[in-house]
């Protein structure tokens, strides 16, 4: 079936993203969040990105405005009753996700693929809370969405190859580069090997034993890799990684490794959770 119109739960960093990959591939874009302002937060996040992109000569006003009439931001769930396929990407709360799924099942057409952003939780569990398990599947998108080429699209125990053909098929339309995940396992690929050298970087912090920033110098310097640990999680959101740390302690066998540093629960009891608040690691 051809993809005209996507729907995207979800216009945090992560949804609006994901909103604008869509709508610059030439779909009709639904992007529904729970409140007015989480929706306008969402529409200017998307303006500014393309708004950069012709000050940088990559496209221009009218290409712009073309991308930003093709999505509709709304706090309507029911604006989503005629979209093709579904992008799911409200926080990382397996049961909040179970709900919105159960709601989406009794909303779309019956042949709409439900996929899940979930950076690390159960596809087979998402996918039950449906009478569509079968059509639901993992759909990982990286942060920044626009500019990251990855998408990790993931197999539940019920999820058809026929869905994960439509998902990555879809993925690779948007420009991206995909990996199959065959088997759903918490954390799938990247965040299974990112968590881990987060949670060292923080021990390493706690036990005094280097700096926030000499941390990430040293990664960047030394690994090569484009950015620190601590400037990533800014990035992406410190409560995400304090989320996809506890699932991954429950989920694989409460080992030691998976123990969430007591500094990363501090920074998310206090609210600072990186760029979306203004302040995490660093200001
Ligand atoms: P976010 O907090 O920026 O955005 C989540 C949005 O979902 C919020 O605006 C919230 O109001 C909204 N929301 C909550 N309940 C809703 C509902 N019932 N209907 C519609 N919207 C609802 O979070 P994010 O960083 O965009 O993460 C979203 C998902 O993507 C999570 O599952 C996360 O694990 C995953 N993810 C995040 C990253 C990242 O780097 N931040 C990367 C890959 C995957």
């Amino acid at each position: 079936m051809e993809i005209r119109k996507i729907g995207v739960v979800g216009a945090g960093v992560m949804g609006n993203g994901i909103a604008q990959v869509a709508a610059q591939i030439g779909c009709d874009v639904v992007m529904r969040d729970i409140e007015t302002r989480f929706v306008e937060g969402g529409m200017k996040k998307i303006d500014g990105f393309l708004s950069k992109s012709i000050e940088k000569g990559k496209i221009d006003a009218r290409e712009k405005d073309t991308i930003m009439g093709r999505i509709k931001g709304t706090v309507e769930m029911a604006s989503l009753s005629d979209v093709d396929f579904v992008v799911e990407a409200v926080i990382e709360d397996l049961d909040l996700k179970k709900r919105v799924f159960k709601e989406l099942d009794e909303l779309c057409r019956p042949d709409v693929i439900l996929a899940t952003n979930t950076s690390s939780m159960s596809i087979t569990e998402i996918g039950a809370s449906t009478k569509r398990p079968d059509k639901v599947c993992g759909m990982h998108f990286f942060n920044p969405v626009p500019l990251m080429r990855l998408v990790e699209v993931i197999k539940g125990y019920s999820t058809s190859d026929e869905t994960v053909k439509s998902t990555v098929a879809l993925a690779q339309k948007m420009g991206k580069t995909t990996v199959e995940v065959k088997k759903d396992s918490p954390g799938f690929i990247v965040n299974r090997i990112m968590i881990p050298h987060f949670l060292e970087a923080m021990r390493i912090v706690e036990e005094g034993i280097a700096s926030i920033e000499d941390v990430d110098k040293a990664v960047k310097n030394g690994l090569n890799y484009p950015m620190g640990p601590f400037e990533l999680m800014d990035l992406t959101g410190i409560d995400i990684a304090y989320f996809v740390t506890e699932y991954l302690y429950k989920e694989l066998n409460k080992e030691s490794k998976w123990v969430a540093p007591s500094l990363l629960k501090t920074m998310v009891r206090a609210g600072k959770l990186g760029k979306k608040t203004g302040e995490g690691w660093y200001k």
